[in-house]
């Protein structure tokens, strides 16, 4: 068959040459050493733990290397296709810290190797297509979706292997004139790989592709023999065809995806070949789990019953994004707890990110960690900040409340900074819905009484409590002389000035200052437990602080 005149009748219209692409996009003229990695998001709008979990890891190795990072678009599934996707992609990941130096912008491409959507780059795979109809490599297959059907019934009922491959390839088949009359005729047809590899081997003649995966080690699998599709219908290609075209022309040095792509990685090293690129560096990593909270087994973190998996929980909840990149590296790499320790107040920039630390196989995602990384990153920010991040956090998801964190700005750093001071900082704040709740009491409008009195005290002991309180109350006391009046009003009342005397002795007394002080707490945060109750007066305001001690004797 004359391949050139196939050419030209499939692709008529693609006029450019392969060689004119090398001079569009010339390799790129970067340092020794330097990575250029992307992310290729589809544009579901869903964007996932495992896209945050990878655009780290390519984040690290671009960035760490005076490389390259890029965003991709990766939107040749029409059908997927979400309305305001590539705003909620780059907004979610610019919130996580993760910034590309090229790709899609919410104002259009940026960079020298674009167009960065895929179904923008139509030309350029046609082209490509075009030339490998020229060498013979990939045929054009008119078969309809019945017989594919029909043949894949056949292999289930004959225990073969599914696909369209050696004898199953109808189209190969083709002669020129059949191809032209079909074409001519309007007949609609994919392009497909002619696979060279050989779907009746077995056992030792089986061939077998080699790949060094940088997080794997070496892969070896059996070589691909599938006539895989590579231009659909529409002239669209599938994922496995622009991936081998834009990763070569857009010059990326490591492909780091999910472990999902492992089992097409023998078409793509097919596919390198054929077109005689060179393959990037892969990094197949691993997939998130947990542990499932009814059977305590270890499982893939899914999208119907983990909303953690979905990267708007973290922004619903108000995750700081520092937590979030924090706990992400100590999963990323295997290393990064320990240069943590060492490192406790280094940017987490200085760490030096490598591929090979990551883990191979199931990494485990931890809520409950991640909450500990929050409180140990939290205190950590000064309270002028925190209160910044509040505010943008609140003006998006607790709009009523948003006015807490800028109607008196001295007033509300001190609240978010209460017991975060001193030697042994308090470590109380997690995320931000649960900062508010935290926070809550300061807040007339949100103040509520959450607790009943403690078991030891009954109410008319409580009234008699707030009575004393009151009448000794001098807001400028010290904490210390504060605490003496308290204890005063517990052995005054029969309870003992110290909680051991009480253990001692329990026959003695009513209870104990604990108790005492629990009766006050509540009168003026309305809960059980809180941060030291004479700072939390000091920052209330005696008049506050009074008035709801008043309001707790009428309760
Ligand atoms: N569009 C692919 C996905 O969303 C990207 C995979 C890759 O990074 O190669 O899974």
């Amino acid at each position: 068959m004359d391949y050139n005149k196939l050419a030209e009748l499939l692709f008529p219209h693609i006029t450019k040459t392969p060689e004119e692409y090398n001079t569009i996009f010339p390799p790129r003229n970067l340092p020794e050493g330097a990575m250029v990695t992307r992310l290729g998001p589809s544009p579901t709008g869903f964007m996932h733990l495992g896209n945050l979990y990878g655009a780290f890891a390519d984040e690290r190795l671009a960035h760490q290397s005076g490389g390259v990072f890029f965003l991709r678009i990766e939107d040749t599934d029409d059908k997927r296709e979400v309305e305001g996707a590539i705003e909620i992609i780059i907004n979610s990941l610019k919130f996580f810290g993760v910034n590309f130096d090229e790709g899609a912008t919410m104002t259009g491409d940026s960079g020298n190797y674009g167009p960065y959507h895929q179904s923008e780059r139509g030309e350029i795979y046609q082209c490509f297509a075009k030339e490998m109809v020229r060498k013979g490599q990939v045929y054009p297959c008119f078969m309809t979706a019945e017989e594919i059907e029909e043949i894949r019934k056949k292999q289930e009922e004959n225990k073969e292997t599914p696909g369209i491959y050696g004898k199953y390839a109808k189209s190969r088949e083709l002669t020129y004139e059949e191809i032209e009359e079909k074409v001519k005729a309007g007949v609609p047809y994919v392009i497909r790989l002619k696979s060279t590899g050989n779907p009746d081997a077995t056992g030792d003649d089986v061939r077998h592709v080699e790949v060094e995966d940088a997080i794997r080690g070496t892969l070896r699998m059996p070589e691909n023999f599938q006539d895989s599709v590579i231009l659909k219908a529409t002239g669209i290609p599938t994922y496995h065809f622009a991936h081998v075209i834009d990763d070569h022309f857009m010059y990326t040095t490591h492909v780091i995806r999910g472990e999902e792509w492992l089992s097409s990685l023998p078409l793509h090293v097919e596919l390198f070949e054929k077109t005689g690129f060179p393959l990037p560096i892969y990094c197949h990593t691993a997939q998130l789990m947990k542990i499932d909270e009814e059977s305590g087994q270890k499982r893939k973190l899914s999208k119907r019953k983990d909303p953690e998996l979905s990267l708007n929980f973290y922004r619903e909840l108000g995750y700081h994004p520092q937590a979030v990149r924090e706990y992400l590296l100590t999963i990323l790499n295997s290393n990064y707890e320990e240069w943590r320790i060492a490192n406790p107040d280094a940017p987490a920039e200085d760490f030096k990110f490598t591929v090979g630390k990551m883990g191979n196989s199931g990494v485990l995602f931890d809520l409950v960690k991640l909450n500990d990384v929050c409180k140990d990153t939290l205190v950590k920010i000064p309270a002028s900040e925190l209160r910044v991040f509040m505010l943008n956090w609140a003006k998006e998801f607790a709009p009523e409340m948003a006015h807490y964190f800028e109607d008196n700005i001295e007033f509300i750093e001190k609240v978010l900074d209460l017991g975060r001071t001193g030697d042994k900082p308090r470590k109380d704040l997690i995320y931000a819905r649960q900062i508010l709740e935290f926070i809550g009491y300061f807040f007339d409008e949100s103040f509520k009484r959450e607790d009943g009195l403690p078991e030891n005290v009954s109410p008319e002991d409580a009234k008699a409590v707030l009575e004393a309180y009151l009448k000794t109350y001098d807001h400028s006391d010290d904490q210390s002389a504060w605490f003496d009046k308290i204890r005063t009003i517990a052995t005054d009342l029969g309870y003992a000035a110290k909680p051991k005397d009480f253990k001692k002795n329990p026959e003695m007394y009513k209870g104990h200052v604990g108790d005492i002080s629990t009766v006050i707490r509540e009168a003026v945060t309305g809960r059980a437990q809180s941060p030291d109750i004479w700072e939390i007066q000091q920052i209330l305001g005696e008049e506050r602080t009074v008035a709801r001690v008043k309001a707790a004797m009428e309760a």
